[in-house]
């Protein structure tokens, strides 16, 4: 395994459509492997695989209930709102407030290709919406109501500044 460059806003390969993963590869393992040690390294609750250069429909997320992985991944049901502050790691030391579903169900393939299904609410429904988002070529950023803030100017009685205690800005 290793660590892959994240890349940052700016990068064009964030605003591109992601091509459907048809047959898992070494290749594709050892990418998914990176963006789970990418994503823990980086602090992340999640990554997407454009995220770290691959136009693939991958993505990994984990918000504290262990990994998640979901190749071609599609909502099939999102319902309900909820508000929150959202994060990105191509956006680094940045956050904003995004509505998203309250409730999503998700289903794909895992990493060897059989059907899964992820039902996820707070945290983890913000989590596959921000992930999947990323597949079409949209950042986050886009979605943003009002300003975006320095994450830093929020964290600021926090001592070492990188604590996951506040999940809802949690950088994915
Ligand atoms: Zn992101």
């Amino acid at each position: 395994m290793a660590l892959r460059q994240i890349r940052v806003y700016g990068d064009d390969i964030l605003t591109k459509k992601c091509r459907e993963v048809k047959e898992m590869t070494p290749r594709l393992q050892e990418l998914i492997d990176d963006m789970l040690e990418t994503m823990y390294d980086a602090d992340g609750v999640g990554l997407a695989a454009p995220q770290v250069g691959v136009l693939r429909r991958i993505v990994v997320i984990d918000v504290g209930e262990g990994p998640i992985v979901l190749v071609n991944p599609r909502i099939t049901l999102q319902e309900g709102e909820q508000e929150g502050m959202e994060g990105c790691l191509s956006v680094p030391g940045k956050i904003g407030q995004v509505t998203r579903p309250g409730h999503v169900i998700v289903e794909g393939l895992d990493r060897d290709m059989n059907p899964v299904t992820v039902e996820g609410e707070e945290l983890l429904a913000r989590a596959l919406c921000h992930e999947l988002d990323h597949l079409e070529g949209v950042v986050y950023t886009s979605k943003v109501e009002g300003e975006l803030y320095d994450a830093g100017a929020l964290d600021e009685e926090e001592e070492d500044g990188e604590s996951g205690e506040n999940e809802d800005s949690a950088e994915k």
